[in-house]
């Protein structure tokens, strides 16, 4: 389908795009990637009035070692953060996530900052972004990951809000993200994610709900000595996913609790 009809800014830095969404008000959408919002729009699901084109923002296209931090530019597109040398050294679970989203030209188009601020429940970076206590900077403020993710496709962002970084602790240790889906390339059905920082493991579950899902029985099983297999039971604690095409919400449950089992296992190298 065609888009209903919209009118076309591009902006050259972030004060400008944030004049030009005052300017439309509620009524105007960043425009990152495109990946999400176009086919949404092409679908007329979604019917801004004006779209503020930020691909001109250079300054948000980076990835920066900051002392134990890494600080992701909002506009890094997915196969740079799959290829970043020093994503590669400091957080690794990134690099692989990243190789799992989409495919070629979803990872050639599609950005950090688009994921997190779109926040689909099937998203795979705000799943990593929570359980590391990831910040989401805007043009206003930091926020911390586990307050972003409020509910499907629901974040703090105001209208005139522009996601600048994500800014991740480096963890470079034992971790593993798995993501059970029915073809090569599609969203994740459930996806797992394990990492292993400062001597506990942090364990999170894509999919399983509205929002991104930190596995904490999961993580205090594992921390009592708990083997992966026994921790892993806990993996649908208090979860109420909703049933889609592709899976009821029982067997959701199951692949979280078999597919947590495996990623931690895989994480040790088992
Ligand atoms: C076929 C296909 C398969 C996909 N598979 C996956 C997958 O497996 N895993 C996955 O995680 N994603 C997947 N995606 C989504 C993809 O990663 C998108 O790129 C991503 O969801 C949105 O990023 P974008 O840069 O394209 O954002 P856009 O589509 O441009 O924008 C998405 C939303 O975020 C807002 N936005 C974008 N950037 C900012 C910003 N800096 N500040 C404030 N608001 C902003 C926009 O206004 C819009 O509301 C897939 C997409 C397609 C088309």
């Amino acid at each position: 389908m065609i888009p209903a009809a919209f009118e076309y800014a591009r902006a050259s830095s972030v004060e400008e795009a944030s004049k030009l969404l005052n300017k439309y008000g509620e009524d105007a959408k960043v425009l990152a990637g495109g990946h999400s919002l176009i086919p949404l729009m092409r679908l007329r699901l979604a019917q801004p009035k004006a779209l503020i084109d930020i691909n001109g923002i250079k300054d948000l296209d980076h990835i920066k070692e900051d002392g134990h931090k890494l600080r992701i530019g909002a506009l890094t597109r997915h196969v740079t953060i799959q290829n970043s040398k020093v994503v590669h050294e400091k957080l690794p679970l990134l690099a692989e996530v990243a190789g799992e989203v989409g495919d070629n030209q979803v990872r050639n188009m599609g950005t950090m900052g688009g994921v997190v601020a779109h926040a689909d429940a099937a998203g795979d970076y705000p799943t990593i972004a929570l359980i590391l206590d990831a910040e989401i900077v805007t043009n206003q403020r930091t926020i911390a990951a586990k307050d972003f993710f409020k509910d499907l496709f629901t974040t703090p962002l105001a209208a005139d809000e522009i996601v600048t970084e994500v800014v991740f602790p480096v963890a470079n240790g034992p971790h593993k993200y798995i993501k059970f889906r029915r073809r090569l390339f599609d969203w994740a059905i459930v996806g797992v994610a394990a990492q292993k920082m400062n001597g506990g493991w942090r364990i999170g579950l894509t999919n399983v709900g509205p929002t991104p899902v930190r596995a904490n029985a999961v993580e205090e099983a594992l921390k009592t000595g708990a083997k992966p297999e026994e921790a892993a039971q806990h993996a649908s604690d208090g979860l109420d996913p909703a049933g889609d095409l592709r899976a009821s919400p029982e067997y959701k449950k199951h692949l979280a609790r078999v597919l947590t089992k495996r990623a931690i296992q895989q994480a040790q190298g088992q």
